[in-house]
């Protein structure tokens, strides 16, 4: 299994927008970060998690021109607004299929309205083939994911794992039970946003005491807010088996 992070940064991105923080104008490439998406190459299948607004530029770095599945983790912005820009792929493989909580699928209905028509749909609009999931084990060819489920404040959101790898972003709470379908991933992806606590997602101090009860082989952090700080020092201060992720990494399970 290959793992590519196609972006690893919170909502905003780094750098922040007109940001003067000393890391929004960093120049080691490791700074930059786009929004959070990672790609699933298992089994010989393209598996996209999270569609975010930065989505085309990730494609186009990396070459990409098949994903065969597109899961989402929860609703938010930074990991759906890019659902317009798979119409390349939709051109060349016809509709593509989209994993998701009904509340996020019932969200998409709305945003993007015209990717759900059934009739009289503009020709241009890409098309999605949706299929529900639930807190349950699913199939995808002769795959199977498992969902995980997490909370993100009071947002539910889906972490998922792939065999030996599992990916969870967005988490601030995760119960006993769900912490239990983790146990043995020799590989975990889990979100850090910055040193001091935050109301809806994990600080590194969260992620570290998690990822010590797991006790995987290697971790890597993901959903990294420039107050985290310069990745170079934040790196040297970590456990021996944990890795801030960056963008552009790619890992191999
Ligand atoms: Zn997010």
């Amino acid at each position: 299994m290959e793992v590519i992070f196609l972006g690893t940064g919170t909502s905003q991105g780094i750098p922040v927008i007109g940001s003067k923080h000393p890391v929004c104008l960093s120049n080691d490439p490791r700074d930059k970060r786009l929004r959070v998406s990672v790609l699933v190459n298992w089994e010989g299948y393209s598996i996209l998690v999270d569609c975010g607004p930065d989505f085309r530029s990730q494609m186009l770095t990396h070459g990409i021109d098949h994903i065969d599945a597109i899961l989402y983790t929860h609703e938010h912005n930074d990991h759906t607004a890019g659902l317009d820009d798979i119409r390349p792929f939709f051109f060349r493989q016809g509709d593509i299929p989209v994993f998701a909580h009904k509340r996020v699928l019932n969200s998409l209905k709305k945003r993007f309205e015209y990717i759900f028509e059934t009739e009289n749909k503009y020709p241009g609009a890409p098309s999605v083939s949706i299929q529900e999931i639930i807190n349950e084990p699913f199939n995808f060819k002769s795959l199977t994911i498992v969902p995980v489920n997490v909370m993100h404040n009071r947002v539910q959101v889906f972490g998922f794992r792939f065999g030996d790898f599992a990916y969870l972003t967005d988490v601030k709470t995760i119960e006993k039970e769900e912490i239990e379908k983790l146990r043995g991933v020799k590989v975990l992806v889990v979100n850090a946003l910055r040193q001091e606590p935050h109301h809806s997602h994990f600080c590194l101090g969260d992620a570290l005491e998690f990822i010590e009860d797991l006790k995987p082989e290697r971790a890597y952090l993901t959903h990294i807010s420039h107050v985290m700080g310069f990745h170079e020092e934040v790196q040297q201060s970590l456990p021996e088996n944990v890795f801030l992720a960056y963008d552009n990494l790619k890992i191999t399970i």
